[in-house]
């Protein structure tokens, strides 16, 4: 039997992934520092404990696993990471987290492994035109990502690239562009905006109002999750070392967003543009990479995803006014 190591299994895209690699017949170890928030792990171990402690990581890479997901970060959406206040924590945990999994690895003698970095590493001076953002691979340098979490994950690509060049072992590095779908953090401070968005619409009355950050008028792309996990296989099972968008390359801006959500919802919504944290003013997946090194780019349209993600955040507040 094929096992597997997922790293930040309790969280959104390490829980789909758990679910996906036992559909598959994987036996799954699965590590975070919390069980998952809304479903019962399917890992066959599911194993609680901090990853940012070398002594722990030792013990749960305790075997040669046929594939290891690194996934866990210390992350959130633009109400975590554009704020500033949380800088430090992102860049030391989430470094921590990357330098103990990765040498880990490595002594157990794994031979490939994958990581899970973003888009929020591109340049921010090729973001700054909503129509016409560039998020090609290759204009990642000269770098200037907006955020520290940006910075790490630029750094932490190059680690696991190092550990490739040098010490023998196959990295796999994808650049996720906004993930989104049911099971994901939807209130709380780090969810992001199409969740946030659909828990705005689901509250309001109808006709009703919500509040949007900015003038709602940035540009991003949004990928269903169960795409993102497709992306990850298909890449860490091929012979690409990447690093390679998994994103769509649907982009809407936060405006066109509030609306489909409303749609979905059937509700007459009006927006409030608000001051808030909004990065960088456009935003989108360049699938030109992923299509020929990996023959494949997601295609599935947002507004499939959005009505499973709008229907599951709906009976979460139901369920939590219920309470
Ligand atoms: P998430 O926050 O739901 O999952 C991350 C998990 O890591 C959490 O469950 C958290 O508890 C765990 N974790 C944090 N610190 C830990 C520690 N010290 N020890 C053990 N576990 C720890 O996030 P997600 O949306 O599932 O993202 C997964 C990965 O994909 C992250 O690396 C993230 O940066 C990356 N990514 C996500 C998106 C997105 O839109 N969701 C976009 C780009 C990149």
């Amino acid at each position: 039997m094929k096992t597997a190591l997922v790293c930040g299994a309790g969280g959104f895209i390490g829980g789909h992934l758990v679910r996906r690699l036992k559909r598959e017949g994987f036996w799954v170890r699965g590590v975070d520092l919390k069980f998952h928030d809304y479903a019962e792990s399917e890992a066959d171990d599911f194993v609680v404990g901090d990853l940012r402690d070398p002594y722990f990581v030792r013990q749960v890479i305790d075997r040669r696993f046929d594939e290891v997901y690194q996934l866990a970060a210390d992350m959130g959406g633009a109400g975590f990471i554009f704020t500033g206040e949380n800088d430090a924590d992102i860049m030391h945990n989430s470094a921590t987290i990357n330098l103990n999994v990765l040498d880990a690895a490595y002594k157990r003698a794994i031979r490939r492994i994958f990581y899970s970095s973003s888009a929020c590493m591109y340049p921010a001076y090729n973001q700054e035109d909503p129509d016409n953002p560039n998020c090609a691979e290759d204009s990642a340098y000269p770098a200037q990502p907006d955020s520290e979490y940006g910075w790490e994950k630029l750094f932490s690509e190059r680690l696991y690239l190092t550990y490739a060049r040098c010490r023998g072992m196959e990295a796999r590095v994808a650049r996720y562009h906004n993930i989104f779908g049911p099971e994901g953090a939807w209130t709380g401070g780090r969810e992001k905006a199409p969740a946030a968005l659909c828990r705005k619409v689901a509250a309001a009355a109808n006709p009703g109002e919500i509040e949007i950050w900015g003038d709602g008028l940035q540009t991003r792309s949004f990928l269903y999750v169960d795409e993102c996990v497709e992306g990850t296989l298909r890449l860490m099972r091929s012979d690409f070392a990447g690093p390679v968008n998994i994103g769509s390359d649907e982009m809407v801006s936060i405006n066109q967003l509030a609306a489909l959500i409303a749609d979905i919802a059937g509700k007459r919504i009006e927006v409030k543009h608000i001051p808030g944290p909004q990065g960088v003013r456009g935003r989108n997946s360049d699938n030109r990479l992923i299509q020929s090194s990996l023959g494949w780019a997601p295609s599935q349209p947002l507004r499939t995803g959005l009505e499973r993600t709008y229907a599951w955040i709906e009976r979460e507040l139901r369920s939590n006014n219920a309470r």
